[in-house]
């Protein structure tokens, strides 16, 4: 099988100023066409680690090495001349990529009058230089992308790997990337490569631990697990099985899959790769849409955030009320002060009457209330930092309503706060 590296430049990434999208965005893009991304390295703007890391990933023997970031027009961005230089291949003006650059940049100038002309010349063309022999990926900011093969004259020769130089920006970057994919050079780079078949199982309510006895279960119930490379993890309160496999081990993972079935049979909601969130959409926007609103206390809209972070999440989403004290859950939502009082607000009562709240107030046929301790102050030992109640209820009356003991800092409590209501609304 074919291996790469992902060089992610940028001295904001590297900091820890903005965290890093494109390492792994690629690294999963390369594992569905059968590439291993062996390594992905981070380095600075300075172009002497840029160079240094393109060396080392060479010296591991990658077949594809790619780059993310410094494509711009500033004075850091350097990753075309680095790449020229570590292929052995000189810059030279692509007069066309000139043009077609000029032509992005001269709406910019009549709207931004400031701009010096002579800069942005300068501009245009440091942008148009490009490594003699390489294959330009058309851009979609200003910055085009690069399939720069290997040459004798480069520093590992002509058996060394192909570098796909992508710009920074993720909106710029993910079309480029299939872009390249149609890209003969591109092609060429990876020719070794296997392909491979990629199935994802998502169980919801099952400790990790269990899924390794299952694993283990399988085993000894004779199953051959063997053509099967199998990684779970723990993702936002869910179990994800990733499977790869190559086509022909197909029966081997039907097998397995029929196992993980029957052994934890409503645990696991998804087959097909979607997602709770997904699901949780379909049906709410199925044929007949459902409404729904939410009334939150401790996760302090999140869960709303969460539902409408989806196009078309219009046509369903209400609305939702963030309801923090006391009084913003009478005033907004209608709880009762006497329960307040009895009770306290984290408590079953305030979870029903928040979700029945949302619905009579945003006029939705689905609620959802939550209320809880996300901490890391306010716990008490009747009520410890992580429990939470959570209620969805329907306009007709019928509601589910649950007590939670959550795990983790504030961040997570309030997270899976959000995972488990998105399970029970699918309910
Ligand atoms: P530009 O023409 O925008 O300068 P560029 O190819 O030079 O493009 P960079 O200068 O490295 O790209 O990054 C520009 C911006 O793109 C960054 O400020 C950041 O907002 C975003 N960006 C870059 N790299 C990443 C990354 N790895 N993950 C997330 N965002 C990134
Ligand atoms: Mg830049």
């Amino acid at each position: 099988a074919a291996r790469a590296g992902i060089v992610v430049t940028g001295t904001e990434v590297l900091s820890g100023i903005i965290s890093d999208r494109n390492g792994p965005w690629l690294s999963e893009r390369l594992r569905e066409i059968g590439v291993d991304a062996a390594h992905i390295v981070v380095v600075g703007d300075r172009p002497e680690d840029l160079l240094a890391a393109l060396r080392f990933l060479a010296g591991e023997g990658v077949d594809l090495i790619v780059t993310s970031g410094g494509l711009g027009p500033t004075a850091d961005d350097l990753t075309a001349e680095i790449v020229a230089r570590f292929q052995g291949r000189e810059l030279e003006l692509d007069g066309p990529l000139f043009d077609r650059i000029a032509a992005i940049l001269r709406p910019l100038m009549t709207r931004w009058p400031d701009l010096d002309p002579k800069a942005v010349l300068r501009s245009n063309r440091k942008q148009a230089l490009v490594p003699r022999g390489a294959t330009v990926l058309e851009p979609v900011g200003t910055a085009p992308g690069l399939v720069v093969p290997p040459s004798p004259e480069g520093a590992t020769g002509a058996e060394g790997p192909t570098v796909l130089v992508l710009p920074g920006p993720p909106r710029e970057l993910q079309p480029m990337w299939r872009a390249a994919q149609e890209t003969d050079a591109f092609r060429a780079a990876i020719a070794g490569a296997t392909r491979f078949e990629w199935r994802i199982m998502r169980l919801f309510g099952i400790p990790e631990s269990e899924i390794a006895e299952s694993l283990l279960a399988a085993e000894r119930d004779g199953l051959d697990l063997a053509p099967l490379e199998i990684t779970t993890c723990l993702r936002r309160g869910e179990i994800e099985i990733a499977t790869r496999y190559e086509a022909a081990a197909e029966p081997f993972y039907s097998r397995f899959a029929a196992f993980v079935r029957e052994r934890h049979g409503d645990l696991l909601f998804s087959e097909d790769g979607s997602t709770i969130d997904a699901q949780v959409a379909t049906l709410l926007d199925g044929p007949q849409t459902r409404t729904i609103a939410t009334a939150e206390s401790c996760t302090g809209g999140l869960l709303a955030a969460r539902l409408t972070d989806r196009a078309g999440s219009s046509a369903y989403v209400r609305g939702g009320l963030v309801v923090y004290s006391n009084a913003a859950k009478v005033a907004l939502a209608g709880v009762s002060e006497e329960t307040l009082e009895r009770v306290g607000a984290v408590s079953r009562e305030v979870a029903e009457q928040l979700a029945d709240g949302a619905i009579a107030r945003l006029g939705s046929d689905v609620g959802v209330g939550i209320t809880g301790v996300a901490g890391p102050g306010g716990g008490t030992p009747e009520k410890p930092v992580g429990l939470v109640w959570v209620s969805v209820a329907l306009a007709d009356g019928r509601r589910m309503t649950r007590r939670l003991n959550l795990p983790g800092d504030r961040a997570d409590v309030r997270d899976r706060t959000t995972t488990v209501a998105m399970h029970m609304i699918r309910r």
